[in-house]
């Protein structure tokens, strides 16, 4: 059902309390929701609020329907998870595919662990909604999340994404020939000093016709043609000279350079990573090795040959994406890792979910009882860096402190912060 009523003042009169948000009049809700009284109550507040536009439909199939019909005018999705015919978990699972932009919110009955955990289920079904709101909505969440669907909407819509060029191995491997690849360097900082301690030295590709390419471009075509190595090494002799021009710049720094689980089958690796960091003149004490807990060993014992070398020789080695891989413990207890990096997901859903707080929250606190720095990646607002400083990590790494930034430019932006 389309309701397109005239807005009107309600009952109760609290409309003057609330307050209107300033809705454009394409700004169309779908509310998906079996039971017909809260449909229509859920309609009612929306309108009040100032929703020219509402569907409404009574499971995901029509929802579904809505969709198609009127995609581009549909800003903001009310979803119920319990309904016949198609319940919310695979409607937003085909929403997920069907290239909507619209944001997501969940209305549920269920008790509070339930609704918790609807945040990362949406997620797994690649939608990441905007807030949970448990039944009945009041008028005030309503409102609230209006707004933010504004906000968030704004925020999208501004910067068209930029299209990915298709790129095979080969003009990867030409690219590192014609040294067209260089890091950019995020800052780590000490959330006790609020100064600069480090940075990790992330790969970008410096592309003649595409301009600036990502990791998303290269690693993995890379890493499966077993051509990692090319990029690592080249990368690291740049960071390693980078962190002896850092130091004669007055910027005691150390530089992370990541290593993928790859690379470590190589007998001779912790050697050569040893002799291209000496010949840079740096100490290997000023860089650090992260490696990621994803890829499965393939041979472990050179693997683990390597990793103690690199700790012999003065290394220091980082556990990266912390959390989300298996088995993450045990690599904690057969490596002698120096560093934690507390993957981002959890960092992101720390304030919504109190499983991604627990998580960041006993990881800070393994870490601590290890004698090792625990660092939160991808720290993005005020809000995510307050409550890591309370959590007690000593490490943040997010675009909060500092996007990753050429060389020339995090010279300048660590100047700055002296
Ligand atoms: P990573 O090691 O986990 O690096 C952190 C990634 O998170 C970087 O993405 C960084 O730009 C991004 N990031 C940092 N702060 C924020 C934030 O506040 N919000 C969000 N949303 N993202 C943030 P990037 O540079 O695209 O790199 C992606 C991955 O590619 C890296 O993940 C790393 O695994 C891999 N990578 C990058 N450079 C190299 C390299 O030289 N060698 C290898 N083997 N892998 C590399
Ligand atoms: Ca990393
Ligand atoms: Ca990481």
């Amino acid at each position: 059902m389309e309701t397109n009523l005239a807005r009107k003042v309600d009952a109760a009169g609290n409309i003057a309390t609330i307050g209107a948000p300033l809705l454009p009049e394409s700004f169309a809700v779908l509310v998906v929701e079996d039971d017909d009284f809260q449909r229509e109550l859920v309609a009612q507040q929306l309108q009040i609020l100032g929703v020219a536009k509402i569907y409404l439909a009574a499971d995901g199939v029509e929802a579904l329907m809505y969709l198609h019909n009127y995609g581009p005018a549909i800003r903001l999705i009310l979803c119920d998870l319990e309904m016949p015919n198609m319940d919310g978990l695979e409607f937003i699972r085909h929403l997920s595919c069907s290239g909507s932009d619209a944001e997501l919110a969940i209305t549920s009955g269920s008790e509070q662990a339930v609704l918790r955990s609807v945040h990362t289920l949406c997620q797994a079904q690649g939608v990441t909604p905007l807030d949970v709101l448990e039944k009945p909505i009041t008028n005030r969440h309503l409102k609230q999340l209006l707004d933010e669907a504004m906000v968030q909407q704004a925020v999208t819509a501004a910067p068209p994404k930029a299209q990915v060029p298709e790129l095979g191995l080969l003009d990867i491997l030409t690219g590192i020939e014609n040294e067209e690849f260089e890091p950019h360097y995020q800052a780590k900082l000490d959330t006790a000093s609020g100064r600069i301690v480090g940075a990790e030295a992330l790969a970008r590709w410096r592309h003649p016709q595409h301009g600036l390419l990502s990791p998303e471009v290269f690693i993995e075509p890379l890493e499966q043609a077993g051509e990692i190595d090319k990029l690592t090494f080249k990368l690291l002799a740049q960071a390693a000279a980078d962190c002896r021009a850092f130091c004669e710049l007055g910027l005691e720094l150390r530089l992370s350079v990541n290593l993928s689980r790859a690379s470590l089958a190589d007998p001779n690796l912790a050697h050569r990573i040893h002799a291209i960091v000496c010949a840079a003149g740096v100490r290997p004490a000023q860089v650090m090795l992260e490696i990621t807990e994803t890829a499965a060993m393939t041979n472990v014992a050179v693997a683990l040959e390597n990793l103690a070398r690199l700790r012999l020789r003065g290394f220091g080695l980082a556990i990266d994406d912390f959390g989300t891989g298996f088995a993450s413990m045990e690599q904690l207890g057969r490596v002698a890792f120096t560093e934690i990096k507390i993957d981002r997901s959890f960092i992101s859903n720390m304030h919504q979910t109190r499983e991604a707080r627990t998580i960041v929250e006993s990881t800070i606190d393994i870490a601590r009882r290890l004698g090792i720095d625990a660092v939160a990646e991808g720290v993005e607002t005020g809000a995510d860096w307050l409550a890591l400083r309370k959590a007690g990590c000593p490490l943040v790494q997010g675009n909060y402190v500092s996007r990753p930034l050429p060389r020339q430019k995090f010279i300048q932006f660590c100047e700055t912060r002296k």
